[in-house]
């Protein structure tokens, strides 16, 4: 590709709506440009990264033995309402109504969608196991869009749904497609770790995140310093580690704490520190009001409260709900008195005379004890982990690091087959629901993580099985009639071989054209310049490692293509075995 005829419109600012390095980098190498918040367009260098992820992607999907097709991006309510959803998923499902004033949304996943589709066509268990998917558009009217690609609205994301006769082969389909995800990441050449995650709003009995480790990603992944266990820190299981003194249970006090509610003001002016405050949260959930108690050194975490009260759904119940609700003062809720269903964290057991609210405006309660003083429903692990609190599975310790959620993948059960009724004759004559999984990959945020990994002060380095092209040839004067003769016999020998390459043959200023080269990041950069005249050579160099090679230019196009070769090795997803599946 010659960049006279190339659409590259670089920057040498950052945007100015960007935080993150990906998303300057995507704006400042001509690859993205915002439409409206969280709506992009892709210019052609970013399109050819996207194609090479969703090419890595849909090859090795084609050798799990998934089959793709495409679903439609607008949905009919009736599928949300069958699955129960349409009431559940939030403001995040674009909702709106046809000319006929029927209720329609934007697809933000395809769980209903897809079960439709099956319960239409599969009547036997001849027809299991099948494994559908599609690398389409997906909507979701996201609060804070953000980041560029990685948090977007609009946005392509390969999902597939797996469907078997039981759960046990369900479980083969969901490590088969565990297994195809580390293929995927790999390939890529990407730093990732599959953790264990949430369900989320999806459900399901269990799940996989695929996270490409960043410092800059949104995030938090526990890692045990011992054992294999690594799991997502809202979900992530913890061996309290705490040990309490004997204490003699003291009578329990109300004391004036007027305008004091934070766990850090309370600990101030009550002068006890924060293990010795239980912080209260009021949660809503499916299964009714929720205090979590949790000590005041910790956060409570959502999904852990979720799990441990078994409900599907939950959010953090408003200011006005728990004062009209709950008839408890914002700020100072506690157990003693409190209607609804108290869980405690597994930290607070032991805990004597702590100081907890009262449900009171400006009061607290101090020397509370339980079950002196209030009864607990349920103890259980709802705390957020900490950096060095003990791991679920052996006596390591757990170390907090970040990452980039690129994928997820779900084990569904019979959550969706059950409440729309996808069911098959099994081989013994009677009807089952079928067992799903589901699996996505996000094409644009995979896109983005590899950058968020992969870039220096200068810009993106990419790595070369996602690289939009493989070189970047560069003249230093389109001028000087030798240089521009021995480029344009290279750029012809290069394209000979093959290689993806992206000539810049502008009338511009060797700084100018240097500057870009490594902003866009190619792995590979030709330069004709000063080296040619003198000597006879070409500078072949590497973006990651500033090594250089200085080539014939007859051998040039042999040598690059050695190097790309070798880079893509073992990557090409035709060697190896067709998967059982
Ligand atoms: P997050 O927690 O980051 O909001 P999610 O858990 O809601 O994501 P999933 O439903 O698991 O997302 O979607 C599967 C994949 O789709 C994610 O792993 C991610 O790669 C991608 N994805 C999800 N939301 C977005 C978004 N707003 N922009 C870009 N990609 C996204
Ligand atoms: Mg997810």
């Amino acid at each position: 590709m010659r960049l006279t005829r190339y659409f590259l419109p670089t920057l040498r600012e950052d945007p100015k709506d960007a935080e993150v390095v990906s998303h300057r980098l995507m704006v400042r190498a001509g690859m993205i440009r915002r439409l409206a918040a969280g709506i992009y367009n892709i210019l052609p260098l970013g399109l050819r990264v996207i194609r090479k992820v969703e090419n890595i992607v849909r090859e090795e999907m084609d050798r799990a033995g998934a089959l793709e097709i495409v679903m439609p991006v607008v949905q009919p309510a009736e599928l949300w309402m069958e699955s129960g959803r349409w009431n559940r998923f939030g403001k995040e499902l674009l909702r709106f109504k046809d000319r006929n004033d029927r209720d329609f949304c934007l697809g933000p996943t395809h769980e209903e969608v897809v079960t439709d589709l099956v319960r239409r066509e599969v009547r036997s268990y001849r027809q299991l196991p099948l494994n559908l998917y599609q690398i389409h558009v997906k909507f979701r009217d996201e609060i804070r869009p953000r980041f560029g690609l990685m948090r977007c609205r609009e946005f392509v994301m390969k999902d597939a749904y797996s469907f078997d006769r039981n759960q046990e082969e369900a479980e083969n389909s969901y490590w088969n497609m565990y297994k195809t995800y580390e293929r995927i990441f790999s390939r890529m050449d990407l730093n990732f770790r599959a953790v264990e995650a949430d369900t989320g709003a999806i459900g399901g009995s269990f799940s996989h995140e695929f996270m490409v480790l960043a410092d800059t990603g949104e995030d938090r992944i526990a890692i045990c310093d011992t054992c294999s266990y690594a799991a997502n820190v809202e979900l992530s299981g913890k061996k309290s580690m705490a040990s309490y003194p004997q204490e003699k249970e003291l009578p329990l006090e109300k004391v004036h704490t007027p305008g004091v509610s934070s766990v850090e003001d309370v600990s101030r002016f009550l002068r006890v520190p924060p293990e010795k405050i239980v912080k209260a949260m009021v949660f809503n959930t499916d299964k009714g009001v929720v205090l979590a108690l949790i000590r005041g050194d910790r956060e409570a975490s959502p999904p852990k409260v979720r799990n441990a009260v078994g409900a599907s759904y939950i959010e953090m119940a408003s200011r006005e709900f728990i004062e009209k609700n709950c008839k408890s003062a914002f700020g100072f809720s506690g157990p003693i008195g409190f209607k609804g269903i108290i869980v405690a964290d597994e930290e607070l057991k032991g805990l004597k005379n702590f100081v907890i609210g009262s449900n009171e405006k400006d009061y607290h309660y101090r020397n509370a004890n339980t079950p002196r003083d209030f009864n607990v429903d349920l103890f259980a692990d709802i705390g957020e982990v900490k950096e060095g609190d003990g791991c679920p599975k052996c006596k390591g310790k757990l170390r907090l690091i970040r990452g980039i959620e690129v994928g997820h993948i779900f084990m569904l059960g019979t959550k969706y087959s059950e409440a729309m009724g996808a069911t098959f004759v099994d081989e013994d004559g009677r009807e089952k629901p079928i067992v799903m999984g589901c699996y996505g990959i996000g094409i644009g945020r995979t896109a983005a993580a590899a950058i968020e990994q992969n870039h220096d002060k200068d810009g993106i380095i990419f790595p070369m099985p996602i690289a939009p092209f493989h070189v970047y040839l560069l003249v230093t004067n389109i001028k000087d009639e030798t240089l521009k003769s021995t480029a344009e016999s290279i750029y012809q020998g290069l394209v000979q071989e093959g290689i993806e390459v992206l000539y810049d043959d502008r009338d511009e200023r060797p700084g100018v054209k240097f500057k870009d080269a490594d902003l866009i990041g190619m792995p590979l950069r030709a330069t004709v310049g000063d080296k040619f005249k003198k000597e006879g050579k070409v500078e072949l160099r590497y973006r990651r490692t500033k090594e250089v090679e200085m080539v014939d230019p007859e051998e040039l196009p042999k040598r690059i293509k050695e190097v790309v070769d070798a880079c893509l090795s073992g990557k090409t997803g035709k060697e190896g075995e067709e998967s059982p599946l």
